[in-house]
């Protein structure tokens, strides 16, 4: 199958790379695919960024039966535009299909696809520091009935969004709030898949951290409510005593790629790292004997997010001195220097985008 390409005929002006935020701005040009069981995925087009007209009953409207992933593209100092192990990310599109009962991509096709709508969008990479294009792949349910039962037709999208340096000012701490009365996910449920519940599950519970003057929810397993899962869209890490922890891909939490990386790096460096289940009682024992030396979120967005505080029923914890550990800062250099193409990328992580 090949890509067929539309240009725009109108063209959008450059936003100015000091004023992006995040996930605000989109650029020309989208990659849509259709399927139906006739023809499988067809009609594969780069075109103009455009609405998308729905029939009132289309069934991602009403069941949520969507998925979708969340990667960058960099622009090095050599303008050369780049993508950071894109193939991970396709590989967990077809298990958030295959739980969400979507039919498979072809996980080749659609990086060839979405690399030549960043080569086309690529004066939409941004060029200051620590700025780059957000790629969002997304499918959706496209059949009009109403009724519950996985639809037989969906639409596949791609769209690129430039965003802004997340810590414009260096990096900033955030403080978390651990709920036991608000759950995420449970086990047999979806929290392994890049899917709209999940978020959905989610806002009530981060409303209440932000009115009780929290950034963010760390969330407990739903049965227990004892073991850590994970933070919003990030998933989490410990340092105790030296060591690395974080839960276990168990089937609750998502298999974020900026968490492979860190542990990756790990253990190239001989840090003693555990992927095993750990509990909020001893989080706040190693607090209180101090061995709690940091914790931090991992994910694209920000890539390490160090926390600061973390409130757990009536205690509040300062994390180490509440500033940035090393272990965060050194992670966080690491994997954005590869990013950028400012260090060597021993792991085979960056993947060209060619030219169009
Ligand atoms: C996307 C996401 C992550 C992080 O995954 P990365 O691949 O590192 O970006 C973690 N948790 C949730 C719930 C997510 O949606």
């Amino acid at each position: 199958m090949d890509v067929k390409i539309i240009e725009t005929k109108t063209p959008k002006e450059l936003p100015d790379d000091s004023k992006l935020g995040f996930g605000r701005l989109f650029s020309d040009h989208m990659f849509n695919m259709d399927y139906n069981p006739e023809q499988d995925w067809h009609n594969a087009r780069i075109e103009s960024y455009a609405p998308i007209i729905m029939d009132p009953a289309t069934m991602v409207l009403h069941y949520g039966q969507t998925i979708f992933e969340g990667l960058k593209a960099y622009r090095t100092s050599n303008e050369k535009i780049q993508l950071f192990r894109p193939d991970e990310n396709m590989a967990r599109f077809n298990r958030s299909a295959r739980l969400m009962c979507i039919p498979q991509i072809d996980e080749a096709f659609v990086l060839h696809a979405l690399k030549k709508l960043v080569s086309i969008d690529k004066e939409w990479v941004p060029r200051a520091p620590e700025t780059s294009l957000y790629v969002r792949p997304t499918i959706i349910a496209m059949d009009h009935y109403l009724g519950v039962r996985p639809s037989n037709t969906y639409r596949l999208f791609i769209i690129l969004s430039p965003v802004g340096a997340y810590y414009p000012e260096g990096f900033n701490p955030v403080t978390i709030w651990v709920t036991d009365k608000y759950v995420r996910t449970v086990r047999g449920g979806l929290g392994e898949a890049k899917t709209a519940a999940n978020y959905a599950a989610s806002l009530y519970g981060a409303e209440v951290a932000k009115k009780a003057g929290y950034t963010q929810v760390l969330w407990l397993d739903a049965i227990e409510q004892r073991y850590i899962e994970e933070v919003g869209t990030m998933n989490i890490l410990f340092v105790i005593n030296g060591e690395l922890v974080t839960p276990p891909l168990g089937g609750n939490i998502l298999a974020g790629i900026t968490r492979d990386s860190v542990l990756t790096l790990a253990r190239d460096w001989n840090i003693p790292a555990a992927e095993r289940p750990i509990t909020i009682d001893e989080v706040m024992a190693a607090h209180k004997d101090g061995s709690l030396q940091e914790i931090f979120g991992s994910g694209t967005a920000a890539v390490i997010s160090p926390v600061s505080h973390l409130a757990w029923q009536d205690q509040v914890l300062t994390v180490g001195d509440g500033g940035v550990g090393p272990m965060a800062q050194r992670f966080y250099e690491a994997i954005t220097d590869i990013q950028y193409g400012r260090a060597e990328d021993p792991f085979g992580w960056i993947v060209p985008v060619d030219e169009a």
